[in-house]
C-alpha cells in the first residue's frame, strides 16, 4: 500500500490543501494528513480544533486519516511506515522553502521522499495566512475554505473581539 505523509500547520485548511489530498489520493493509496504541533508558531487554532476541522472537510473523501505529531518529521514517516511526504507548491515563492525542508528530510533519510504536487490556479492564492488575515477584518472567507471553517473563524475572531472589549 502507498502511503503518503501530508503534514503542515493546517491553522486552518483551505481549499487549496484539500485540493493536494484530491490530487495526491491519484497517486497513493492513503494520505495522512498530519498536524504539526510546533511549539514555535503560535496557532489561532489548537491541534485539536484543527484536526476536527480537516476531518469534517474529508469526511467524505475515502483513504484520508487525520493525525498529528510532535518531533521530526522524519521520525514520523518511519512510525508510520510511509515513505513519502507530500507537499503542495503554489508559486516559485513557495519553492526555497520547500526546497530547504525536503533536502534536510533527504540527509536525514534516503529512504524517504518528497512529492511536490501544484495546487489549481485557482487555490493558488489561498494561503492559512491570508485567510486568517481576511476573517479578522470580518470579510466573508467562504470562497477559500468550507463553511464550518469560515464559521469557526467568524467565532474565533468575535470572541477575540469580545475579548479585547473586556479588557478595554
Ligand atoms: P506549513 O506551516 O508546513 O507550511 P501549511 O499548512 O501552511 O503548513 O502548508 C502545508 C502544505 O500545504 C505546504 O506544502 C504548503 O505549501 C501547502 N499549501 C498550503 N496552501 C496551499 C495552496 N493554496 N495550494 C497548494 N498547496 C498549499
Amino acid at each position: 500500500m502507498k502511503v503518503a505523509v501530508y503534514p503542515g500547520s493546517f491553522d486552518p485548511i483551505t481549499y487549496g490543501h484539500l485540493d493536494i489530498i484530491h490530487r495526491g489520493l491519484k497517486v497513493f493509496d492513503k494520505i495522512i494528513v498530519a498536524v504539526l504541533v510546533n511549539s514555535s508558531k503560535k496557532p489561532l487554532f489548537s491541534i485539536e480544533e484543527r484536526k476536527k476541522m480537516i476531518r469534517e472537510a474529508t469526511k467524505k473523501i475515502e483513504r484520508v486519516e487525520v493525525d498529528s505529531f510532535q518531533g521530526l518529521l522524519i521520525d514520523y514517516v518511519h512510525k508510520r511506515k510511509a515513505n513519502v511526504i507530500l507537499r503542495g507548491l503554489r508559486a516559485i515563492s513557495d519553492f526555497e522553502y520547500e526546497l530547504k525542508i525536503a533536502s534536510t528530510n533527504r540527509i536525514l533519510s534516503e529512504e524517504v521522499e518528497t512529492l511536490f504536487l501544484m495546487t489549481n490556479h485557482k487555490h493558488s492564492f489561498i494561503s492559512s495566512e491570508n485567510v486568517k488575515e481576511i476573517a479578522k477584518y470580518g470579510a466573508d472567507v467562504r470562497g477559500l475554505v468550507p463553511e464550518h471553517v469560515a464559521e469557526a473563524l467568524e467565532a474565533k475572531f468575535s470572541e477575540s473581539s469580545i475579548w479585547t472589549l473586556d479588557r478595554e
